[in-house]
């Protein structure tokens, strides 16, 4: 072992003692970074210039990683008329075609205020898959092929329906569906709102059984389990249309987001601002869902 192997071996040891952190593959500092940065472009609306600027910035963001990429621009009519959506695909290739695809979606609520945040919904799921994606692409390649999605139009605009809300997870898991590709999923991980400093996952009972398991496990695993609980009830959200397609998908959601427990007021109010955020609730979030990921292979 030479002087520099030693010193970083003895650097670990003592950030092992003093802190009790462990190594990790994945940076909750850098998923903050990319929270911020996402959240610099306000409001993100669908339809709106902000999200096709998110998009552009997410794409970049994905080939500056060495990911192919695509932005995928459909129209939809919905409440207000047609309307533009963009999501932002990237692809890192496996040893298999089984594929895991791990989505966020990037758009804001519309109507909260002209430079409304939505830093926990939908900033913090996507500085964490940004952040999983720069790992997976750098320590793969793995045995399953990832699809990285950031989709648009999560937000409904009056009530969700057909044509309002969840546009860029339908349009994705109808085009998986239709290229025959549903069977080769092995598991479609949502995240939504996880940055909140006061954690505490609570996974929609309408999530799919066995990936909930999954998830768990790796939650005891790495010593978190008590931050990960099954919610009091469903939750309509990105993971539905998946799973309507026949793709099993499990929801990554805190859906308790205020000034005290079960009051929910930062949620699709102005006060969804970065300051809410911690950079050990988005570690906590990568590492379990990296380690469910990689307990696949
Ligand atoms: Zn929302």
């Amino acid at each position: 072992m030479d002087y520099w192997k030693t010193s970083l071996v003895c650097c670990s040891l003592i950030c092992l003692m003093l802190t009790g952190c462990k190594e990790s593959p994945f940076d909750g500092a850098k998923a903050m970074a990319e929270t911020e940065a996402l959240v610099g472009i306000v409001p993100r609306d669908a339809g709106g210039g902000g999200a096709r600027r998110a998009a552009v910035m997410l794409d970049g963001k994905l080939k500056a990683l060495g990911i192919k990429t695509t932005i995928d621009t459909f129209s939809e009519e919905t409440p207000n008329g047609k309307m533009f959506f963009n999501n932002v695909l990237g692809r890192i290739p496996g040893k298999t075609k089984r594929l895991i695809v791990l989505v966020s979606h990037f758009d804001t609520k519309s109507g909260i205020s002209k430079d409304f945040q939505g830093a926990n919904d939908s900033g913090s799921s996507s500085g964490v898959l940004m952040e999983l994606a720069r790992v997976l692409q750098e320590r793969g390649p793995y045995e399953t092929e990832f699809l990285i999605a950031f989709v648009d139009g999560e937000e409904c605009r009056t009530q969700y329906g057909p044509h309002d809300g969840l546009h860029g997870s339908r349009h994705l898991a109808k085009q998986i569906y239709d290229a025959g590709g549903a069977k080769m999923v092995e598991a479609v991980v949502v995240l939504d709102m996880v940055g909140d400093k006061d954690l505490n996952i609570s996974i929609p009972q309408n999530s799919t059984r066995k990936l909930v398991k999954e998830l768990f496990f790796a939650a005891h695993e790495l010593g978190v389990r008590p931050q990960f609980r099954i919610g009091p009830g469903n939750i309509l959200d990105d993971h539905v249309p998946f799973q309507i397609a026949g793709m099993p998908a499990v929801d990554v959601i805190d859906f308790d987001y205020g000034s005290a427990s079960g009051k929910n007021d930062y949620w699709h109010t102005a006060s969804d601002t970065l300051d809410k955020l911690s950079i050990k609730s988005l570690q906590t979030v990568g590492d379990v869902v990296l380690k469910m990921i990689e307990n696949f292979q």
